[in-house]
């Protein structure tokens, strides 16, 4: 198997696939330094269940260090200044966190090491994937230095903006929200209690998640030309400014380290396949980060290409078979579809601030919230608390031993 993107994506897919007695070449423009020590980009990523329990499966989860693992006990959804809550438990989940925080750049450092780890998989990096073809039997993908590489199956997990969906004739429907997202950390005078808020507000949206030593990772999504005033404000005024909108809550509030900023376009493939080719990670669904999903998705489509591979290994057939190939794109399509257009739908309706949209979005955090069925199934989704414990106990246990 060839893969064009090294990112958490294709790295996970790799390690899986490696896993199957399969060969695997892993292409990625940056340089080796680079992947092995990725600078930070100020994401921290909500890991649901599933994800927790497939990155323990790689190896990845149990390499962490307690540090590195911020686990949330609970989350509060607000609409503007009004009083109503949604609120998620942890006993609604029946978990003792809803989810587990884990930052990007800890995840591609575990990444990279467990893939470079295996035998199996050989990573090619400084290499840029050019020109591709897709033959009746096997793909081939010509690289920057002038090798080309040939396989049954080429995965393209390169990014949202995936060249390589765009070279095969594999159109998207691509959602520019004409918003940036600033992530950054800010420490805080007082201890947070593990839970995560967002706030709906006015024309942006504000999310406050706990990480460890009383820091929280905040996530600010704002019109490009307001971001673009809070990205030049001095780090203080910046600081204070979330500290006034937050009321105070944790104290005075200082940056830790760099503002990052991310243009917010939401991506959903037309297709996840064509002929010797499927498309992984971003590449296939780039979610709006609201939900917390596009790395959750990324690793759930790698653990579903890579079961349908297994299968076609075990049944001695064509790993890179139209049968295999369209299974992974039914199986994924479902999984995915309903979450991307309900996160769009919300963001759109969040963002609105005409009246009815304002009247509809506070009825709506009020309906959910009251009733049971409704909030245990949101709450199932965006956890996925129905997969098996034992990784995300263990984190528990680590955590508390060390605290
Ligand atoms: C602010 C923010 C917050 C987020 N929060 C969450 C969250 O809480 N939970 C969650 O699940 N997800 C979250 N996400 C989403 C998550 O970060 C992405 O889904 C994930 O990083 C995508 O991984 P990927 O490997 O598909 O793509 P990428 O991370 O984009 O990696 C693509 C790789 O491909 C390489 N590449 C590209 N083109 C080529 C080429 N032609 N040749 C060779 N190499 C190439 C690049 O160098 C890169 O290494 C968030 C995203 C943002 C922006």
């Amino acid at each position: 198997m060839v893969i064009a993107g090294g990112g958490p994506a294709g790295l996970s897919l790799a390690c899986l696939a490696g896993d199957l007695g399969l060969r695997v070449a892993v292409v990625d423009r940056q340089r080796e330094d680079a992947l092995a020590h990725p600078p930070p980009d100020g994401r921290d990523i909500a890991l649901t269940h599933r994800s927790v329990r497939i990155l323990d499966e790689i190896g990845v989860w149990g390499a962490l260090s307690p540090k590195d693992i911020a686990p949330i006990r609970s989350a509060r959804v607000k609409n503007a200044d009004q009083p109503h809550l949604l609120c998620f438990d942890p006993e609604g989940a029946g978990r003792e966190a809803l989810g587990y925080l884990v930052s990007n750049q800890v995840l591609r450092r575990e990444l990279y090491r467990a893939a470079r780890q295996r035998a199996s998989v050989e990573l090619l990096a400084g290499e840029t994937a050019g020109e591709l073809q897709l033959g009746a039997w096997t793909a081939s993908l010509a690289l920057s230095s002038g090798k080309v590489l040939e396989a049954p199956l080429l995965v393209a997990a390169d990014s949202r903006f995936s060249e390589l969906r765009r070279k095969v004739g594999i159109g998207a429907d691509m959602r520019d929200f004409g918003h940036l997202c600033i992530v950054c950390h800010l420490r805080h005078e007082k201890p947070h209690d593990g839970t995560a808020h967002e706030w709906f507000d006015t024309d942006q949206t504000l999310a406050v998640l706990p990480l460890n030593e009383q820091t929280s990772s905040i996530v600010l999504t704002q019109p490009a030309s307001t971001a673009a005033r809070s990205l030049s404000m001095p780090a203080s005024a910046f600081a204070a400014a979330i500290e006034q909108r937050l009321d105070r809550r944790w104290g005075s509030m200082q940056l830790d380290g760099e503002r990052h900023a991310y243009p917010l376009v939401a991506v959903y493939a037309d297709r996840f396949c064509a002929r010797r080719l499927a498309l992984v990670g971003d590449a296939a669904v780039g979610m709006h980060p609201v939900t917390a999903h596009g790395f959750n998705f990324g690793l759930q489509g790698a653990e579903t290409l890579a079961r349908k591979v297994g299968d076609a290994i075990g049944a001695g057939s064509d790993i890179g078979a139209p049968s295999v190939l369209e299974s992974y794109d039914r199986m994924h399509r479902r999984a995915t579809l309903p979450l991307y257009l309900a996160t769009n739908a919300i963001v759109g309706l969040y963002t609105d601030n005409r009246m009815p949209a304002r009247i509809v979005r506070s009825a709506l955090l009020r309906i959910a919230n009251s009733l049971s069925p409704v909030k245990d199934f949101m709450l199932r989704k965006l956890t996925e608390c129905d997969v098996a414990q034992g990784p995300a106990r263990r984190a528990l246990h680590l955590l508390r031993s060390h605290s």
